[in-house]
């Protein structure tokens, strides 16, 4: 089946932001031109020939770097070799500084009904600490362009977990980013990650990470000021009003294929995945000279597959069902308050009907997923491995 949703990689940026360790390509001209028609041969290979789009995702990178006649000239080019449903999910991330009641209209026109706007942060201090291109004030215009443009579906990302040196006011920003209404938010806890500048001041001593305790008491208060504004928690790092979460993540996060173009995109077919050359120009080049983009791909196993969708339901209010000897740890982890276990249901495997319970991590369980996954994870390998010479009645991956 041809994919129903296509993620678009966009580099530019006009500067690499103090955290970012991205695939992107700093430029202070965008090069619009040179860019879609790159996109445009590789889309001639044949991605999504014969979709019908439910979703499509310009990230970066900063999309909103193109402007309004590049971001059409890219939805475009997607025309040209596939259908976007009448009902489609279109989305572009954008900078705020980018975001003007001219290139919102160009936007509209060309298709775009979903904005996720970078905000990070409303103090104008740290903004400059962690090198973006915009200021406090821009993000409430932004919004203001977007809704008076006509798209009302926006979403703001916000960063926590500063250094304590920022004095930054983690509860004074989630409040400024509830007065702007938004339809969906998008936490991230900040991550000192290699080659980013925040690494080499941190390599120097010239910044302290934030404490686990504070990651902790910025997530958890984030999840209740976001639920009492009626936000639906329904991802770790994700909130929406009713009816508003991201198509787009949701189809990744429920395993679904996706096609991915542009430098270092990944795809998915179900059973590979593939990605892209990171490097524009490389990208570029091997267009250019009508090579393939693939730099990589990896086939993946039924144990992969299994530990990915352990992965993806704990991440998810969907939850995961649980069943046997998992059971008792799960419940353990319900008492602690990291997971509730839902009323068991009927499932259907392999000719067998079973009952299983569903286990879905609470907001304190989510901030152990990682130890949570891996436990689930080693626990089920262990019995699948039992189970191959047990012959077993029911299997759990
Ligand atoms: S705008 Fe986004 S992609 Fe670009 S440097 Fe900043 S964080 Fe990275």
């Amino acid at each position: 089946m041809p994919p129903s949703h296509l993620y678009v990689h966009v580099p530019f940026c006009a500067r690499r932001c103090s955290y970012c360790d991205f695939s992107i390509a700093v430029r202070s001209r965008t090069p619009v031109d040179e860019y879609t028609n790159a996109l445009r041969t590789e889309l001639a290979f044949g991605a999504v020939d014969g979709s019908t789009l439910d979703t499509v995702y310009l990230g970066g990178g900063t999309p909103s770097r193109l402007g309004g006649v590049g971001v059409a000239n890219v939805l475009s080019a997607i025309r040209e070799r596939a259908q976007i449903a009448s009902n489609a999910e279109v989305t572009i991330e954008a900078n705020p500084d980018d975001v003007n009641d001219i290139s919102v209209a160009q936007w509209l026109a060309a298709g775009v009904n979903r904005i996720s706007l970078g905000a990070q942060s409303f103090d104008d201090t740290v903004l400059e600490w962690m090198h973006r291109t915009h200021d406090s004030s821009q993000i409430g215009r932004a919004v203001k362009a977007i809704r008076r443009g006509g798209i009302e579906n926006v979403s703001l990302d916000l960063i926590f977990a500063l250094p304590a040196h920022l004095n930054r006011n983690w509860k004074k920003d989630v409040q400024r980013a509830l007065e702007l209404t938004p339809s969906h938010v998008s936490l991230y806890g900040l991550t000192v990650e290699a080659h980013t500048p925040i690494a080499r001041w941190a390599d120097r001593g010239a910044i302290v990470e934030g404490s686990e305790t504070q990651y902790e008491e910025e997530f958890l208060y984030a999840h209740e000021a976001m639920y009492a504004a009626g936000f639906d928690h329904y991802e770790v790092s994700n909130f929406s009003l009713p009816a508003k979460a991201s198509r787009h993540n949701s189809a990744y996060w429920t395993g679904a294929p996706y096609a991915g173009v542009g430098p270092s995109a990944h795809s998915f077919d179900g059973a590979v995945r593939r990605w892209n050359v990171a490097a524009y120009a490389e990208w570029v080049r091997r267009l250019s000279n009508s090579e393939p983009t693939i730099g990589g791909e990896e086939t993946l196993t039924d144990e992969n597959r299994g530990v990915e969708e352990e992965y993806l339901g704990l991440r998810t209010r969907r939850g995961l069902e649980v069943g046997g000897s998992e059971l008792s740890v799960t419940e353990l982890w319900e008492t602690a308050g990291w997971g509730e276990l839902d009323k068991p249901q009927t499932v259907a495997h392999n000719g067998h009907e079973s009952v299983f319970p569903r286990l879905r991590l609470t907001p304190t369980g989510w901030l152990r997923l990682d130890s949570l996954a891996a436990d689930l994870a080693a626990r089920r390998s262990n019995r699948a491995t039992a189970a191959l010479s047990a012959t077993p009645s029911h299997c759990y991956i």
